[in-house]
């Protein structure tokens, strides 16, 4: 049976842009839904912008615009963002919104009807100056302990120490620079050290409680609530005094709900606005309706995820439930952290460039799709932080998408469009062969075994082994075109049938990949679907075939090749975002000026020169690693001699050898052969290359035949 689940990625603060530290949650998230999707589950997925605070009131008044206008401005930003991305929400809300407001107030009343709400003078800081009182990160001093100057109110960049803003040496208002004053005001608490909430909390974070199926946090999650448990819950100070950007709490005029306590709110806020987008009429679209109560009801029988990073744990797994408790709702079924995002194994940071905003990602003309891919790659469901490695990531996706999965169309789609008009072979049929019958029959286990294998993994978040699962498969797919040689065989007389079997099979198995990977490339996956001429593919094609004697489209390039130039630009490009004098017009001229950097031109030389270099089209029958050599591989180059020949290319950094056989390339033919320490090597392969880092073989267009000379 389906099952029905509501997902939640966390609400994105709508006081600057997303960048790629953010987008590891948006990915993960999204590839799981869409997993689920594909499985034939009804599932939900809502965020919304976090819009409440402090900082985003002061923000709009620097603008000298309504905080409304701002966090309207900043939501289309995030929205093209995470559509850009293709991170495809069912709704995309604010926590601005009536629904929100009022989730908020009523779970408060209800807080305060079961005697769990309580109020204390508090003393804190106040600007004469602005009339507020300030958060810790606007007081600003020097620090009490190694007394570097202009502190933040809670923590000291020089020397790390942490401690109260009233510690602070000459404290001074980071909004107006006026001395504070210490104030007293009365603040409202959700009493979390109540021993109602104490014994719930410990339950329900250890997943101990008759109603819960699995354990609700990840194990090393439940340890950390452990230790904060040990310490003792204190009281949580849910209130904040006029002015400020956010929602009055009832009958406390002056007094508005503290950013956090409505954040959580916001989730079902924005589902509820899905839930009244879907009894609106909708026309001709048939979508069956939502029933909000039937997801949040204390005696909810559907699942409830939330994904989140690790640093806002306590709030989701502590106030978050409690909240949601004794307010008579439901609460979460599990809670999803994850780790952080390094560059090149450091913080992100502005200044080496690897501060990346989502937006400069796309603007370099980077395929969304490959840094979903790596992502995937890299997350395994656990916190740990996960790494983006630049250099990693061009030789990861070009090596995995374009030398492995998309290889196997690239090799044999050909044949099918050109010799067989786009028709596909019958492999069941009685002139398919004992041999290709036996070998579908092999492969479409293995299909079966392997989507078995990774459909476990991505339902655990280990989209890490789903992956390897996937390209183990690859790799068997491409050892299969290797063996089978369709272009030697379309060059034999006779063969035609064969050469449609082969093709038809590899072409299977490329759909099967296709299914898998569809989650992490859902627009990829969109292509490949036209290129087959299939239906949408679901998870139960995994493993089926493609209907005997069904004509496919035209094979175009699916994708490309990652330029490393790009990455360097798209560096450079959030580098120079901090230059003070460098305004975004320059920043983009500089950029292009740096990506059309070449070599001088060589000196001019007449045709007779050119004619001398004897240029052949030539397919690479083998290519392995030499021992004890650094830079080269050996490869084996068909040009339609009798014996291949044997050349010695500097081209490992570049390629695995996997992917190289059975591509066509081009190579020097009457170069004379040079004794190198590793053999003789009789010629040489044509790449490219710059002046910044990578290495492209050249590869003639289809239809090119070894022997052919290239003038
Ligand atoms: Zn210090």
């Amino acid at each position: 049976m389906a099952r029905k689940i509501l997902v939640t990625s966390a609400l994105p603060y709508a006081n600057g842009s997303i960048h790629l530290g953010h987008l590891v949650e948006y990915i993960q998230t999204d590839i799981w839904v869409r997993f689920q999707k594909m499985r034939g589950n009804e599932v939900h997925y809502v965020c919304a912008d976090d819009t409440h605070g402090t900082p985003i009131m002061l923000r709009a008044q620097n603008e000298g615009i309504t905080p409304e206008q701002l966090i309207n401005r900043v939501w289309h930003e995030h929205k093209a963002d995470f559509d850009g991305f293709h991170v495809a929400f069912d709704h995309y809300g604010s926590t601005n919104s009536e629904e929100t407001k009022q989730y908020a107030q009523d779970i408060y009343r209800k807080l305060r009807a079961a005697d769990l709400i309580e109020t204390k003078a508090v003393e804190q800081f106040y600007d004469p100056v602005k009339e507020m009182f300030l958060p810790d990160r606007f007081i600003k001093g020097e620090c009490p302990k190694c007394h570097a100057k202009d502190q933040y109110g809670d923590n000291c960049e020089a020397c790390g120490a942490t401690y109260a803003p009233i510690e602070l040496i000459n404290p001074y208002s980071a909004v107006s620079g006026a001395q504070p004053e210490r104030r007293s005001s009365e603040h409202y608490f959700f009493k979390l050290s109540d021993p109602r909430c104490q014994e719930f909390l410990s339950a329900w974070t250890q997943g101990t409680l008759a109603s819960q199926a699995t354990p609700p946090l990840q194990q090393e999650a439940a340890n950390k609530m452990k230790e904060w448990f040990e310490a003792g819950l204190s009281n949580w100070d849910i209130s904040r005094d006029a002015p400020y950007f956010g929602f009055e709490i009832p009958d406390a005029p002056g007094k508005f709900f503290y950013v956090w306590l409505d954040a959580p709110v916001g989730y079902m806020g924005s589902f509820k606005k899905l839930c009244d987008d879907r009894s609106e009429d909708r026309g001709s679209r048939i979508e069956s309706p939502l029933d909000f109560d039937e997801y949040w009801n204390a005696d909810a029988k559907t699942e409830l995820y939330h994904f989140i990073g690790k640093d806002i744990l306590y709030f989701h797994s502590l106030f978050w439930p409690a909240m949601l408790k004794f307010a008579n709702l439901r609460t979460p079924t599990q809670i999803f952290a994850h780790g952080f995002l390094t560059v090149n194994n450091e913080k992100m940071s502005k200044s080496r460039g690897t501060f990346i905003t989502a937006e400069s990602y796309l603007k370099q003309g980077l395929n969304p799709e490959y840094l979903r891919y790596y992502y995937a790659a890299k997350l395994n469901g656990t916190m740990e932080d996960i790494d983006l490695n630049l250099e990693d990531f061009v030789a990861r996706v070009n090596s995995d998408l374009v030398g492995k999965y998309i290889n196997i169309a690239s090799r044999t789609a050909g044949f099918i469009n050109k010799r067989f008009d786009g028709q596909l072979a019958n492999l069941m049929a009685n002139n398919a062969s004992a041999r290709i019958q036996q070998e579908y029959g092999y492969f479409e286990t293995s299909a079966k075994e392997t989507a078995a294998l990774v459909a476990d993994a991505f339902d655990k978040r280990d989209f890490a082994k789903a992956l390897r699962g996937i390209m183990t498969f690859a790799d068997s797919a491409n050892q299969f075109v290797d063996q089978r040689k369709p272009w030697t065989i379309a060059k034999e007389l006779g063969k035609e049938d064969e050469l449609q079997q082969v093709c038809t099979l590899a072409l299977n198995m490329f759909r099967w990949l296709t299914v898998m990977l569809k989650p992490v490339l859902p627009k990829l996956a969109e292509n490949v679907e036209f290129f087959l001429n299939i239906p949408p593919l679901a998870w139960k094609d995994a493993s089926a075939s493609i209907p005997a004697n069904h004509r496919i489209n035209e094979y175009k390039h699916l994708i490309t090749r990652i330029d490393p130039k790009l990455i360097e630009a798209m560096v450079e490009a959030n580098k120079q975002t901090l230059a003070p004098a460098a305004d975004s017009h320059s920043q983009t001229r500089h950029a292009e000026a740096q990506q059309h950097a070449i070599s001088p031109i060589a000196e001019t030389i007449s045709i007779d020169d050119f004619n001398k270099v004897d240029l052949r089209v030539a397919m690479i029958v083998s290519a392995e690693h030499v021992e004890g050599a650094e830079k080269l591989l050996k490869l084996t180059l068909d040009i339609g001699e009798e014996n291949p020949r044997t050349v010695f290319a500097g081209i490992k950094s570049a390629y695995d050898p996997a992917t190289l056989i059975g591509r066509m390339t081009v190579m020097v033919a009457n170069l004379a052969p040079r004794k190198m320490k590793f053999g003789l090597s009789e010629g040489m392969v044509l790449a490219a290359s710059g002046s910044q880092p990578g290495l492209f073989i050249l590869s003639p267009d289809e239809g090119a035949q070894a022997g052919m000379r290239v003038k």
